[in-house]
């Protein structure tokens, strides 16, 4: 996977005529440790779990990312999602590089007792790998809330420092901050609405479909369903549910929460369940990818029928997807802006840590917007000035502000 995210790279050095030193340094992670977790399961017996953290480029400042827990995760998706979270952190004009880690797991399968040993093992094995100026860590897929909590009350325990900054996404009542559970989703909103008028996209007649209604999914559905947008799918890992009249996020949340799952939830008209393979083909005006890497390739390219695709999801369609996508005149918002309102909120959070001021709501939100509004307007203004793909334009805004910090070291760029 990292091998094709680096074309994005590639392009942009080319693009901006960057010294090849730049590129050089760029095309690698900085440091990744791979350590295995033995832990003792509720039944005696011991299990070995395969962990990484992976600090990408420090160049803008302490290294930033989630940690996964996740089945498929390995090194070179916890690599690739570090990547990714470099140019993120650029994009958003955080000062921080990119990192990220994970556990191959599939937590579902594990009891809580048995979750909690697995998140503290985790920081007793990453312990003197991270830090609040070196690398801080992140929810991630399946490492929400209390997950969050075990690991930041394990690092406070090793470290004998009572308020983690190391790890952000930490619930408000330990340091964390208002506002981070639904940024990721709101940073999308923000994105989005701030292209309306570019895209001609009236809230009052477009259509939604959203692939995940996990945090981010739910959310995305939450925000844009209460601006007008007619949310006409959603999906979870068992399927999905698609009504023409509309589906209530909120009603669809009611359901799951009821029922462990999004199938057998009543929108508006006549609800009917889909494949998650068939949510990604409908006849929509968005399509909101929000689950996993690589869910477009060039298997079903061709059948995207939605003009306009918001990445909330990282890398949910292939580059050979994207290129296809691209040339056939979709509108594609990339990940590394269109998702990088959860982590400007979690640098909110750190900077609260640091200060002992702690920001209400509406400050946050404000951050946030402004935040997400500039970057957007710089993003699509570079793609309509030099003529390239938004996500073009996403890495070359982000790579110029890399290579500046690279160059203001006195090493050429
Ligand atoms: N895991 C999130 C992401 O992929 C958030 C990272 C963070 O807050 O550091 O962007």
């Amino acid at each position: 996977m990292l091998d094709k995210a680096r074309e994005n790279l590639r392009l942009a050095c080319e693009q901006l005529k960057i010294h090849p030193d730049v590129f050089e340094e760029l095309k690698s992670p900085r440091e990744t440790l791979a350590v295995t977790l033995l832990i003792r399961m509720d039944n005696g017996s011991r299990r070995a779990f395969k962990a990484w953290r992976c600090r990408y480029n420090d160049r803008r400042g302490p290294t930033k990312g989630g940690v996964r827990f996740h089945p498929n995760v390995s090194l070179d998706e916890i690599e690739t999602l570090a990547f990714w979270m470099t140019f993120k952190c650029a994009v958003a004009n955080l000062p921080f590089g990119g990192g990220k880690g994970g556990v191959c797991v599939n937590s579902k399968e594990l009891s809580p007792t048995e979750l909690e040993r697995l998140s503290r093992a985790y920081i007793e094995a990453f312990s003197s790998f991270i830090g609040p100026d070196r690398d801080i860590m992140a929810p991630d897929m399946y490492t929400n809330g209390i997950v969050i909590a075990w690991m930041a009350d394990e690092y406070a325990a090793i470290t004998g420092e009572p308020l983690p900054m190391a790890i952000t996404g930490k619930p408000i009542a330990f340091g964390g901050t208002v506002g981070r559970t639904d940024a990721t989703a709101r940073g999308g909103y923000i994105a989005l609405r701030h292209l309306e008028a570019s895209l001609n996209l009236d809230p009052a007649k477009a259509t939604v479909a959203i692939q995940g209604f996990g945090n981010v999914g739910y959310h995305c559905a939450k925000l844009l369903h209460a601006d007008g947008y007619r949310i006409v799918a959603v999906s979870d890992s068992r399927g999905a549910i698609y009504d023409p009249d509309g589906l209530d996020p909120l009603a669809v949340m009611e359901h799951k929460l009821h029922n462990g799952g999004i199938l057998g939830a009543k929108g508006h008209g006549e609800t009917r369940e889909i494949s998650n393979a068939e949510l990604l083909e409908l006849d929509c005006d968005v399509l909101v990818p929000a689950a996993l890497e690589r869910q477009i390739t060039l298997a079903n390219s061709d059948r995207i029928k939605a003009r306009i695709i918001l990445e909330m999801a990282n890398g949910p369609i292939t580059p050979e997807a994207d290129a296809a996508l691209t040339a056939a005149g979709h509108i594609i918002v990339p990940d590394i802006l269109a998702n990088s309102g959860g982590v400007t909120v979690s640098h909110l959070e750190w900077v609260q840590n640091r200060s002992g001021f702690y920001w209400d709501n509406s400050r946050v939100r404000d951050h946030l917007k402004t935040t997400m509004s500039t970057e957007t307007q710089a993003v699509w203004a570079l793609h309509n000035d030099m003529d390239i793909s938004m996500r073009e334009a996403a890495y070359v805004h982000g790579l110029r502000r890399i290579a500046d910090s690279v160059e203001a070291r006195g090493t050429q760029a």
